[in-house]
């Protein structure tokens, strides 16, 4: 009797259902792992489908993985392949009587999962999923995921009321050896073709992928730093380690669990303090585990041009903005530092990333799924369910109905970088500017362009668009949008581009 349990995004050993249930059977076990080809192809506008930092990220996590299997007595066999074609091989070949995994919400992901089920069933092998990867486990919801309340204060105070987060389970402490089988080696950054990013040493952190390091680092924001304390002052600033968590790379890969992360902030509101920040760092997570379900809800809708509003926008795709954009040339230091650092570090704050997409979407009239899909391309913490329900969120086409809202950079530039320490630390050219200056270069005179070392439109761009006049301009865009969706009925899906 012999269990295979296939890894995906729970890459850890703690708080891991399927491994406890495994155990509890008394059986042998086959920790099994896929690097997936079609994670390294193309988005739809032709963006590396898992750039290299996260690629390293990745690489890191499994190997770390292995790691730990190896010092309880097993192994992780790893495969380059489709798992629906992997897995069934290694079941015949190893007589494996039963196969686990952490189910996902994504549609092209529960593709995978029914094309494993039914190469499964032709061998006669029984499968096991369970639900991994939130705060409250689906099971556990006070309502049926079809009827999943569509904006989030509702959903937060539904769950917080009737629902309850369960304790993460224990680590496992001893696993059966590996039957006669090669393990197989990991495929390098190159097999996967990519190349390994270059260090930066800007970066808010080195992120070292895998369930040690996740684990090291909740140790340390929470503990050692004491950080939590301060959450919900500090998680809005834009340099530094400690300024919010930093957990959600880990978190995406599942070599952090959530309940992990919430059992620690329950320790610590016992042990040190409770209060707002505390509160708020699982307030956040909530936010989460809202766009986790809200894609196992409404599937491709939330990946579609129309967005779950299904509102059909005039959006351009004009691909010399785009352009400017993404290599952090549009003429405002706050978006260009922004996109510079997502591009050398695969990391940008959430007060980075709210702003950028405000500024693609309102200000440029882009195609939202431009900036998602380079968004993908990019972050260390890509989660598919958090980034296009905040794309969504951010283009005015996600379910909260909040309509055509922008962020007014020059404001928050003020609010989050008055100093100007952020864009000075990713804009070079900018360096001398005086704080009272940096956000706005294009006031400078011809003098203090001199008196600065600053040649405009040479050294830095000039700005690409007028702010007010751009927001006007798409905001009739979008409001014609509006106008016209206010009757129709929600539509068949349109393809990615
Ligand atoms: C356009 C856009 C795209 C984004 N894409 C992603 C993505 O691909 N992956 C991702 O994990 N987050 C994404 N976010 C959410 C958020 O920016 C990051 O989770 C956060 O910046 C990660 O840093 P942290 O771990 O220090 O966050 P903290 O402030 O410490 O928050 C703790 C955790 O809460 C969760 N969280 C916080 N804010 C959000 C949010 N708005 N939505 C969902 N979860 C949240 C994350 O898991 C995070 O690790 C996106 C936000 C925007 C505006």
């Amino acid at each position: 009797m012999t269990t295979l349990i296939w890894f995906r995004l729970d890459l850890r050993l703690h708080d891991h259902e399927l491994v406890e249930q495994a155990l509890a059977l008394g059986q042998g076990l086959i920790p099994v792992y896929c690097f997936d080809p079609r994670q390294f192809g193309h988005t739809g506008f032709g963006f590396a489908s898992t750039g290299s930092h996260r690629a390293r990220f990745l690489w890191q996590s499994v190997a770390d993985l292995r790691r730990s299997l190896r010092s309880l007595g097993s192994d992780l066999v790893v495969r380059q392949g489709h798992p629906e074609t992997i897995i069934p091989d290694l079941v015949s070949h190893l007589g494996v009587t039963r196969v686990m995994w952490h189910c996902q919400p994504s549609p092209a992901d529960q593709a995978i999962e029914v094309a494993l089920s039914q190469g499964l069933a032709a061998l006669g092998v029984p499968t096991l999923t369970a639900w991994a990867d939130t705060l409250y486990h689906r099971d556990q919801l006070p309502f049926r995921l079809t009827e999943l309340p569509e904006l989030f204060t509702p959903f937060r105070q539904a769950v917080e009321r009737h629902s309850s987060i369960l304790p993460p389970r224990p680590s496992p402490g001893r696993l059966p050896p590996l039957p006669p089988v090669t393990p197989g080696d990991l495929p390098s950054l190159a097999d996967l073709g990519l190349s390994p990013p270059a260090a930066d040493r800007r970066a808010v952190l080195t992120f070292e992928g895998g369930e040690q390091a996740a684990l090291a680092r909740l140790q340390d924001y929470i503990w050692r730093t004491d950080s939590l304390r301060t959450y919900k002052l500090t998680r809005n600033r834009m340099v530094g380690a400690n300024y919010s968590s930093k957990f959600s790379p880990w978190l995406a890969l599942g070599c952090l669990s959530p309940r992990q992360v919430y059992a620690s902030i329950s320790q610590y509101e016992t042990e040190r303090v409770s209060n707002e920040s505390t509160y708020w760092l699982v307030f956040e997570l909530l936010w989460r585990d809202y766009f986790h379900f809200m894609l196992a809800k409404h599937g491709d809708r939330l990946f579609s041009v129309s967005g779950l509003r299904c509102l059909d926008i005039a959006w351009s795709q004009h691909w010399p903005d785009f352009e400017a954009w993404r290599s952090g040339l549009t003429g405002f230091p706050l978006i260009d530092a922004n996109m510079r650092e997502l591009a050398a570090t695969g990391f940008m704050s959430n007060r980075g990333r709210q702003n950028v997409a405000s500024f693609l979407t309102k200000n440029l009239g882009l195609d939202w799924r431009l900036g998602a899909q380079w968004f993908e391309s990019l972050l260390i913490d890509y989660d598919a369910s958090s980034n296009y329900g905040n794309w969504n969120y951010a283009a005015g086409i996600g379910n909260d109905g909040r309509g055509f809202r922008y962020f007014n950079l020059l404001k928050q530039a003020q609010d989050y970088d008055a100093t100007g320490n952020y864009v000075k630390l990713w804009l070079p050219e900018l360096r001398s500017l005086p704080a009272s200056q940096v956000h706005q270069p294009w006031r400078l005179s011809a003098a203090q362009q001199r008196d600065f070392g600053v040649n405009l439109g040479v050294d830095y761009p000039l700005p690409m668009v007028d702010l007010e006049a751009s927001a006007s301009k798409n905001k009739a865009i979008y409001t014609l949008a509006e106008g016209s969706s206010k009757n129709s009925e929600p539509r068949p899906l349109r393809s990615q581009p």
